[in-house]
């Protein structure tokens, strides 16, 4: 365990979940993410991942036991935490501008006075030239780039990203992981990043946490040892193929 010099934004402490049917779906879970850190999450299928985001994102019930304290991110009634799915979630109808801009809309936040800082989210994730297009005219990269602005835009402390870039080809992926990198040491906020693929956790994250299968707990944390900004020379380094080792063998012992 590290030395905090302050206290984390997000602490898990021994949580149990279980949902009204009966099935338990996280069981002991004990974590702690920093502010401004970079944590990704593996574990296998079902084993509780999307659960432990959308308690802390303040989504779901609280859980059967064990604490969750991430008071920074519940104090305002701004929006602390954002989120990101695989499915982009876009409104068809409106322009990638306005899909921006919505969250902002819905604290009552005008478009002119909006703008400057929905332009700027649409520069950073290279859709610049974009505001005007709609949903349907763009590519599934472009579609998962206008999600994360929209994420972006309000300043979250933490975001939460559930497996965004799984249904999106390698070339897109890659490109979208050094962008995200480069959001993150410009913004500044927590990234809890869940993802099937090891190769991303790796080139992503200053920590990996490794989960078991249902009911999820963390079985073990690898920290990655190679400073930012990364770029795609990072994954020839022998640091990151040994990550990469150490991580399956971990992933292939949770089950
Ligand atoms: P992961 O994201 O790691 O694939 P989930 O967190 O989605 O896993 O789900 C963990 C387990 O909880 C799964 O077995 C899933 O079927 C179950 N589950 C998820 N949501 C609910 C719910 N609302 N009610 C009952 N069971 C659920
Ligand atoms: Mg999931």
């Amino acid at each position: 365990m590290t030395t905090r010099s302050s206290p984390p934004l997000i602490r898990l402490d021994r949580v149990d979940k279980r949902f009204p049917d009966g099935l338990l779906a996280l069981q002991d879970l004990s974590l702690a993410i920093d502010d401004n850190e970079f944590v990704a999450i593996l574990g296998p299928s079902g084993c509780g991942k999307s659960t432990m985001l959308r308690l802390i994102a303040g989504l779901d019930d609280a859980p059967a036991s064990g604490r969750i304290e991430a008071p920074e991110l519940r104090e305002s009634s701004a929006a602390q935490v954002a989120f990101v799915f695989q499915e982009p979630t876009l409104m068809p109808w409106a322009s990638v501008f306005d899909n921006v801009w919505l969250a902002m809309r819905l604290a009552g936040l005008s478009r002119a006075d909006c703008a400057p800082r929905v332009r700027a989210a649409l520069q950073g994730m290279g859709l610049a030239e974009f505001e005007q297009a709609y949903p349907g005219q763009l590519s599934g990269g472009m579609k998962m780039r206008t999600s994360i602005a929209r994420a972006l835009v309000t300043q979250p402390r933490a975001l939460l990203m559930d497996e965004p870039f799984a249904a999106l080809d390698e070339i897109t992926r890659s490109r979208l992981n050094i962008d995200l990198l480069e959001w993150w040491r410009r913004q500044r906020m927590a990234v809890l990043f869940v993802t099937h693929n090891i190769y991303e956790a790796v080139f992503l994250a200053q920590r990996v946490l490794v989960m078991s299968a249902r009911p999820g707990r963390i079985l073990t944390e690898l920290r990655i040892d190679a400073p930012y900004p990364r770029d795609s020379g990072f994954r020839a380094t022998d640091v990151f193929h040994r990550a990469c080792r150490d991580l399956s063998a971990s992933l292939q012992a949770a089950g």
